[in-house]
């Protein structure tokens, strides 16, 4: 027989706004507010100094709140990889989103139209076939959507090719009645982690000079192509700074990780999203296993750090165990303690987690529901 317990008897809410970080239980997603702040600072100053609007992606956060703050800070808008995302931003009050994917299938199409009525939605394509049933969509519904081309500049993961192709596919959008062309992007992905910094900003420019060389063709042929965007977290300093590109994507700067820090050599953001974790087992004196394993934080891209004054490493993730080994300075942990670790990277942990929890000074602020997460349609 199970116990007849009621359920207000298991609902000890960690929502207890004041509390002190390390009396909550564990493992839960922690947010720095004061440091994201300060990124997200850092991040719209920098493009308002070089004359480039920020339209930074949400995949990092996928939460409404954040881009608002974002929007606050001086953001034009959000970039989303998916439709339902976009429309979570929407609803949370975002008004000028860019989807920077392909977007295909009817089913989809009418919700952009949708969506139409209480945002400005702008659809990335590299081929007619996409944009072809979304202008019959929208013709259907009375309303316009912005499509802007994505171009290959390198990455080669989607994107049109630069030249003719490009050229050939705005003139065939401009004829398009229920689009409208807003200009053209291009993603630098597969340049971020060069380590040669030099060859690094040498080979974005480059790739930004095609991709403004599309939208100059594009506009010489008579063709409005306002926006030309692109840059991520790994590369915005340097993109920010070639002639002719209007905006930026860059996003997960607002959290930085060691994945850029150490990989994409970003130095000027601090680590505002950690895991707080409790030591559940010390199975040695150089070896301890905290409660969070794959399942909490994502090591595909970088491997968890450890925060604070640790001398440990973490050496193993199972799907429900972080695994340290401890140098000589930590070995006074014990059972039960609480540690903090900066997640690799922000955007494959956010998508495990229900919620951030905001903290000021160790103390809990806020908590928001992460309202994109599992919204991959
Ligand atoms: N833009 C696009 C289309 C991307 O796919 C990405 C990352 O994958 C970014 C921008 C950069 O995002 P972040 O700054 O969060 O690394």
């Amino acid at each position: 027989a199970y116990p007849d317990i009621q359920p207000e008897e298991t609902d000890v809410s960690q929502h207890i706004f004041g509390a002190d970080k390390f009396s909550l239980d564990t493992p839960i997603l922690c947010i720095d507010l004061d440091v994201m702040e300060s990124n997200i600072e850092k991040m719209a100053r920098y493009c308002r100094e070089h004359g480039v609007d920020w339209r930074p992606h949400s995949k990092c956060h996928k939460t409404p709140a954040i881009a608002m703050r974002q929007i606050e800070a001086g953001a034009i808008g959000t970039t989303c990889p998916k439709t339902s995302e976009a429309e979570v931003m929407a609803q949370g009050g975002v008004r000028d989103i860019l989807i920077a994917n392909m977007v295909v299938g009817e089913r989809k199409l009418e919700r952009i139209a949708a969506m139409r009525r209480w945002a400005d939605p702008i659809v990335a394509c590299d081929h007619y076939a996409q944009v072809e049933p979304l202008a019959a969509v929208c013709r259907r519904r009375g309303v316009t959507v912005r499509v802007l081309i994505e171009v290959n500049i390198g990455l080669d993961r989607v994107g049109i090719r630069p030249g003719s192709d490009t050229l050939a596919l705005a003139q065939a959008i401009d004829k398009l009645e229920g689009v409208e062309l807003a200009g053209i992007m291009g993603y630098e992905g597969h340049l971020l982690t060069i380590s040669d910094l030099s060859e690094k900003e040498e080979k974005i420019r480059t790739a930004m000079k095609v991709l403004v060389g599309c939208a100059e063709s594009i506009r010489a042929g008579g063709i409005a192509c306002d926006i030309v965007s692109a840059g991520g977290t790994g590369s915005f300093h340097i993109t920010a700074q070639c002639p002719g590109i209007t905006e930026l994507q860059a996003g997960g700067g607002i959290f930085m990780d060691p994945f850029y820090r150490n990989t994409c050599q970003v130095k000027d953001l601090e680590y505002a999203l950690t895991v707080l974790a409790t030591v559940v087992s010390r199975p040695q004196l150089d070896r301890a296993v905290l409660d969070c394993g794959r399942k909490t934080m994502n090591p595909d891209i970088h491997m968890p750090v450890l925060a604070g004054d640790h001398d440990a490493e973490v050496v193993r993730l199972s799907a429900e165990h972080c695994e340290l080994k401890l140098g000589d300075k930590s070995r006074g942990l014990q059972i039960g303690d609480k540690v903090e670790l900066v997640v690799g990277y922000g955007d494959f942990t956010t998508v495990l987690h229900d919620e951030f929890f905001g903290f000021r000074k160790n103390q809990l602020e806020t908590v928001w529901p992460i309202l994109g997460r599992g919204k991959l349609q």
